[in-house]
């Protein structure tokens, strides 16, 4: 089966008829997803998700985009939700300082604190970076016994010597529709130098449609889309890549079943 581990059921424009989006994604072979929160309240919806449909498990954490106004206690609220039986990874967590870079440390600390929830329950993570990575590579590689359970780069945009470092710290990398698109020369070479057993496949629907559905409303059933540009640029087969992100996906977030 094909795995979505990383999309956004809870945002508006998926969640209105959450049946047809399951069942389009069934009818394309995509058997499990990951129902990832931003914050305490979308992480509470991504888990009523979850509980609704078996192919659907979640992640439950605070974006970093989403911690300008936040206190540092909601990390309990995200605690709560990570003991559920289909809470599968903490995420979405990381830096992002594309939009507002006013406020780097608290996404530091953030950052660091939902790791250490992680490792204190013994979960992987679901890790966003965006125009931070130097400052993402540095927080894993000093803190690295608190990455001990594992954890996916998603939609990974870094290169191909971050990659490495980012592999030999342990992580998993993930692709989504940026590998389809024309310009996206780096997330290729990567693609093409992961190894077999550290590739991931995910949407972050309802972001970043795949070509050629490129700024059409993205969600799990074009995981095969990605999958077979993967299998285009690694020379290899879909089932190929179907197989091993599945297997992955289970190792990795292994409250998946
Ligand atoms: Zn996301």
């Amino acid at each position: 089966m094909f795995i979505d581990v990383h999309c956004h059921l809870t945002d508006d424009k998926l969640k209105g008829d959450l049946p047809r989006t399951v069942s389009e994604f069934k009818a394309a072979g995509v058997g499990r997803v990951i129902n990832v929160g931003c914050c305490a309240e979308s992480s509470a919806y991504a888990f009523k998700q979850a509980q609704e449909f078996p192919e659907i498990y979640f992640a439950a954490g605070l974006h970093p985009q989403e911690l300008k106004d936040k206190d540092i206690s909601e990390i309990y609220e995200i605690e709560k939700l990570c003991k559920a039986e289909k809470c599968v990874a903490v995420g979405e967590i990381g830096l992002d300082y594309y939009w507002d870079k006013t406020y780097c440390d608290k996404q530091k600390e953030f950052f660091l604190a939902q790791t250490e929830l992680a490792y204190s329950l013994k979960l992987p993570l679901n890790i966003h970076v965006r125009e931070a990575m130097g400052d993402a590579v540095k927080l894993i590689r000093d803190n690295k016994g608190k990455f001990c359970y594992g954890g996916v780069m998603h939609c990974f945009s870094g290169s191909r010597e971050t990659a490495r470092e980012l592999l030999n710290l342990g992580l998993y990398i993930s692709f989504g529709g940026s590998v389809t698109f024309k310009n996206s020369k780096t997330v290729k070479e990567v693609a093409a130098f992961v190894p077999k057993d550290r590739l991931l496949t995910e949407t972050d629907g309802p972001y970043l449609a795949p070509e050629p559905l490129r700024g059409t409303v993205n969600s799990p059933k074009n995981v095969p889309i990605i999958a077979a540009k993967l299998a285009e640029i690694r020379g290899t087969s879909v089932e190929d890549i179907e197989i091993a992100s599945e297997e992955n996906a289970k190792r990795l977030f292994y409250g998946l079943k």
